[in-house]
């Protein structure tokens, strides 16, 4: 780190590179985007030039230089290359009394000031169909704003994309927002969190960003999974989680996964997510997707699509509802532009790459190499000969749900474990759904291995 007294530097301050400055910063925000832009390097100044042409840079403090010299120094060595010919080499250093004389900062920050991220009016109670795969967490949801009291604490929603996870947080927000416009509510995705801290951390400001997370009614963060491996703000998070509760005030957290699968999360923050109530919002089955696609069409009575083609979206696209809405979007766009009803063969052809996505399904060697992964056995342990419980049950499980989950008949599926009889599969899989009934900690390992094969 280059870290001696400026005076001891012999620098000149050139107009030529004066000059070209205000251009050069530009370029290196193009360069390295809006945000890190505006998180690390806004106060990038110009030092001055040595004898040796090299161009020294500095950054008023060591938490922001620390950050920048390994990741952006090359790329803004190039840049001031590029500008100005004479330059040899770019050093950065400290100098806390820096001033880049830009207002490329101060017309960036403006926008940034609002701490809360935007909350979209789509996403109410109203517009959320419930099925069987979100009723709990809807009811879970919906009850959380029924009181001002906190009845469980926090809520945890999780489930894979386009479940409807922020559109539920979104309607609670509302909700809430409506009934007592009183209390105050904050939702922010966890990214969002991350940088509001980081940024506090920068202007040495930590006491206001505690004191705003800490004086909220209801706190909502969304996509929790992003601070994983995170640790200050983890941190930061554990804190204002725990002065929250000590408070009453309601927090609402989701997820992709359940607190306990949160690699990367401290074990004392992931049992403290696990406090209140966690809910999974499953997948959409066939009626559900139909429901929410019906309620959409009938939201635009100006177009008819035929029941027909809204039937076919519903059961082609089964993976997730943003999908779903986004097929739709796109044979909508498409017969306002033609001024034509959509049939069936137009509808194939306009969503051919969807389609194709959505057919995917699982093979026996994707499960049996999952599962291997799983239990920690070899991928050749399934196909052998090996009789060890060991390696038996988990080649049970892996029997069961290629059964369950893919086209293959029972011979078929004995003969990809290393050609064994059809009986031997069928006591698998009556074997694994015995065990799922008996012994509720086998029925989560087949359900978390279910999901990350997304089945
Ligand atoms: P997630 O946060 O789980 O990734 P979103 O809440 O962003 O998913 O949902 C994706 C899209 O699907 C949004 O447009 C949302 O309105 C819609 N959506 C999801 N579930 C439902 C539902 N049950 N009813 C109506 N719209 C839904
Ligand atoms: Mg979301």
């Amino acid at each position: 780190m280059d870290f001696f007294d400026l005076k001891d530097l012999h620098v000149e301050k050139d107009q030529k590179s004066l000059d070209k400055w205000g251009r050069i910063l530009g370029d290196i925000r193009e360069e390295v985007g809006s945000i890190a832009f505006k998180s690390w390097l806004s106060k990038l100044s110009y030092v001055g030039m040595t004898p040796d042409n090299v161009m020294y840079l500095s950054l008023p403090s060591k938490f922001l230089l620390d950050w920048a010299k390994p990741h952006y120094e090359n790329k803004i060595s190039a840049l001031c290359k590029s500008h100005l010919s004479n330059v040899k080499n770019v050093k950065m250093i400290l100098d806390e009394n820096g001033n880049n004389n830009f207002a490329i900062e101060e017309e960036q920050d403006k926008n940034i000031q609002d701490n809360t991220s935007p909350l979209d009016p789509r996403f109410n109670f109203e517009n959320f169909i419930v099925g069987k795969s979100n009723e709990f967490a809807f009811a879970a949801a919906k009850r959380v704003c029924e009181t001002d009291k906190v009845v469980f604490n926090p809520l945890f929603l999780f489930g894979g994309v386009g479940l409807g996870k922020t559109h539920l947080m979104h309607a609670v927000a509302w909700d809430i927002k409506e009934r007592s416009p009183k209390r105050k509510v904050v939702y922010l995705s966890a990214e969002k969190f991350m940088y509001e801290f980081v940024k506090s951390l920068r202007f040495k400001d930590t006491m206001s960003f505690k004191e705003k997370f800490r004086s909220v009614d209801v706190l909502m963060i969304d996509d929790i999974q992003f601070i994983a491996g995170k640790d200050s703000t983890q941190e930061e998070f554990f804190h204002t989680f725990n002065s929250l509760v000590d408070q009453s005030k309601q927090i609402i957290i989701s997820g992709d996964r359940p607190p306990s699968e949160l690699d990367g999360i401290e074990e004392r923050l992931r049992s403290r997510l696990s406090f209140g109530v966690v809910g999974e919002v499953h997948k959409a089955n066939y009626e559900l997707r139909l429901s929410i696609l019906m309620a959409k069409a009938e939201a635009r009575k100006d177009i008819k699509f035929d029941i027909k083609i809204i039937e076919f979206l519903a059961k082609k696209i089964n993976s997730n509802v943003r999908e779903l809405e986004g097929a739709y979007r796109r044979l909508l766009a498409h017969s306002e532009l033609v001024n034509r009803p959509i049939t069936i063969e137009t509808a194939k052809q306009l969503l051919h790459d969807l389609l194709r996505a959505n057919d995917r399904r699982v093979t026996v060697e994707e499960i049996q190499k999952r599962v291997a992964e799983y239990f920690n056995i070899r991928f050749n342990d399934m196909v052998s000969v090996r009789r060890s419980r060991i390696v038996a049950r988990p080649r049970q499980v892996a029997m069961y749900l290629s059964k369950v989950h893919t086209p293959k008949s029972l011979p078929e599926i004995g003969r990809l474990f290393g050609g064994r009889d059809h009986t031997t599969v069928m006591h698998a899989v009556k074997k694994v759904e015995e065990l799922c009934q008996l012994d509720s900690a086998f029925a989560d390992h087949i359900k978390v291995l279910k999901r990350s094969l997304g089945i």
